[in-house]
């Protein structure tokens, strides 16, 4: 049983049942998963979510879902990794990566669309659908197989190769539409208005939304029930960040861990950040922008949570900042580095934009730190290819001997 009471209007409070719709009909307002949190206080505890599986689905209680429904992936309960070598270099010594690159279709986006496709499966729909960005057609695909449902993706068709396959491969109808994210939504919007399609981040959004508060749960379980200090969270939309700040508040409100003072700092690229403009320019009203970015996975220009993510920053002392184009695949290299994890653009952006954070003193050294590692680099592997540069050689052990000497040398002088 969810502690679901119903949805409620995000601007004018207006009630709804628990139904697949996301607009107010009074003031055309974002809808939310209103809870019962005093039936959550009276079962909920650190040792019964200490006893739940080793996934998201520990936190069921705190999500809009009867745990009974979910699809068994085995999503979430990633590492948060204490990362030295990064810390060192950046001057931070309480770093700690959260690795959401390891889910089952290697993204952060596993957790929204394992709530999404239990209550699409609970709504009895027989279609699963998106609006996606690149990693959302994954994991929507692959929930979709498991679920025996049909599944139809859209995407812009320029996305990364590794992400059209990564969607592809589990069966689902592919629709690769000729412009970019803000016009593959309308035409979704489009769509689920006339089709019985559950669309997990349009009509399905109330709930959807949700998974993400796990990656703040999770956080401070495993910083030994506290919130950090500070956060540095990649926007797309601004509804992951807007989350992980939920989840603590959540977890403070019910007595699981000492009052949240984290600071919440998104980061965006260069070539797509409407948030972070609108935040350096004073303003909760988001100008949208058209994307041009090697990251394409936060390439929306017109997102959905940008007034709610600069209210977030204005309530807990946070930020936005910038991560130039040309800084995300040093980002990238950085990260593999040091700390031997394989990031994507997305997370350049946040390494990128972790560290100008340091430098401008936003984040101190002993402050715990989590930056929130979302996808995983084998899908973008057109951003780094030209990194790359193997010594060639025969299996020969003198062709070898000189093959070194002259890779050695070539990379020396030039
Ligand atoms: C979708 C996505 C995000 C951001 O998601 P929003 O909730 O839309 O801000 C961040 N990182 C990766 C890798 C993503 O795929
Ligand atoms: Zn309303």
């Amino acid at each position: 049983m969810s502690h679901v009471k119903g949805l409620r209007c995000r601007e004018c409070g207006n009630e709804y049942p628990v139904e697949p719709i996301y607009v107010c009909d009074f003031c055309f307002g974002p809808l939310e998963v209103d809870y019962d949190y005093d039936s959550i206080a009276r079962v909920i505890s650190r040792d019964r979510i200490a006893k739940g599986p080793m996934t998201m689905w520990r936190y069921h209680d705190l999500l809009p879902v009867d745990a009974g429904m979910a699809l068994e992936m085995g999503t979430g309960f990633t590492p948060l990794i204490h990362a030295k070598n990064l810390g060192g270099k950046l001057g931070l010594n309480k770093l700690y990566i959260k690795n959401d690159s390891v889910n089952p279709t290697f993204s952060f986006k596993d957790r929204v669309v394992s709530v999404a496709s239990a209550k699409a499966l609970e709504f009895e729909f027989d279609t699963l659908a998106c609006a996606s960005t690149g990693n959302l057609a994954g994991s929507v695909s692959a929930h979709g197989a498991k679920a025996g449902m049909k599944t139809v993706v859209f995407f812009p068709s320029d996305l990364e190769k590794g992400k059209i396959l990564g969607a592809g491969i589990y069966g689902a109808t592919l629709v690769a539409v000729k412009g970019n994210y803000d016009q593959v939504n309308r035409l979704c919007s489009e769509l689920a208005d006339n089709h019985r399609w559950a669309f997990v981040n349009i009509n399905l959004r109330p709930f959807y939304s949700e998974g993400s508060k796990t990656l703040a749960y999770e956080v401070a379980e495993q910083l030994g029930w506290r919130a950090p200090d500070v956060c540095v969270v990649p926007g797309a939309s601004g509804s992951l960040f807007t989350k992980i700040w939920k989840g603590f508040k959540e977890l403070t409100d019910l007595g699981l861990i000492d009052k949240a003072k984290t600071r919440m700092h998104m980061t965006q690229p260069e070539g797509c950040s409407p948030i972070a403009r609108a935040f350096e320019d004073g303003t909760p009203h988001v100008r949208p922008v058209t994307p041009d970015t090697i990251a394409k996975s936060l390439a929306i220009g017109n997102p959905a949570d940008g007034f709610y993510s600069i209210k977030t920053m204005e309530d807990t002392a946070g930020s936005a900042v910038i991560a130039p184009e040309d800084e995300i695949v040093e980002g990238i290299q950085l990260l593999a580095e040091t700390e031997g994890i394989f990031t994507e653009t997305a997370g350049g952006v946040v390494i990128s934009g972790l560290r100008k954070l340091v430098r401008s003193g936003a984040i101190k050294p002993d402050d715990v730190t989590v930056a929130y590692i979302t996808g995983n680099g084998l899908k973008t592997q057109e951003a780094v290819e030209g990194l790359i540069n193997p010594v060639y050689t025969s299996p020969d052990y003198a062709d070898f001997t000189k093959s070194m000497k002259a890779w050695e040398n070539g990379n020396k002088h030039g």
